[in-house]
């Protein structure tokens, strides 16, 4: 779910984020909150925070004009939120879908997050000849959408548990 708009520093729209990265940006102090949910707040021992909407770069970033994402194992970990494309559980490792001893390329649209037990298991094989199916297809990022996963380098899961959101 993307629900929260980011606008550069200088207010020029850049992209949606999830709700949980939105917060990471803020919590550290990359970001801040420039519209809230009206009646919802997140609340944490050491936080109480509105549920951002929109929130502003605090540091304005330049954005590539038309161009490619520069591929990454990390952008790739980030863009499938470290889930495994074979099984939905949490992924630590990228598997190329065209394995690189078959010519697959080092690209986002060939590579996805893999738990390190399925990329072992299906090894030097297409997803077809491992009849292991994508659970979801690659999409290559936005230029962004990549600055925006460079921006947030924590891993998303590292969200503290006790943030919670309640209604204000
Ligand atoms: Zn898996």
């Amino acid at each position: 779910m993307r629900d929260t708009l980011v606008l550069n520093a200088s207010f020029e729209p850049l992209s949606t984020v999830t709700l949980n990265r939105a917060v990471v940006l803020v919590l550290q102090d990359k970001a801040v909150v420039e519209q809230a949910h009206p009646a919802l707040r997140m609340r944490g021992a050491a936080v109480d925070l509105p549920v951002p909407r929109v929130i502003r770069l605090c540091r304005y970033v330049r954005v590539p004009f038309r161009r490619q994402a520069p591929w990454s194992r990390r952008g790739v970990l980030v863009r499938d939120r470290h889930r495994c494309a074979y099984c939905g559980r949490r992924a630590t490792t990228v598997d190329h879908v065209v394995p690189r001893s078959l010519g697959g390329a080092d690209a986002w649209l060939n590579t996805v997050a893999s738990c390190a037990e399925d990329n072992h298991r299906k090894a030097n094989r297409t997803p077809e000849q491992a009849g292991m199916p994508l659970l979801r297809q690659p999409f290559e990022p936005t230029p962004a959408d990549a600055m925006l996963l460079t921006l947030a380098q924590d891993d998303l899961e590292s969200l503290p548990g006790w943030l919670s959101k309640s209604a204000a």
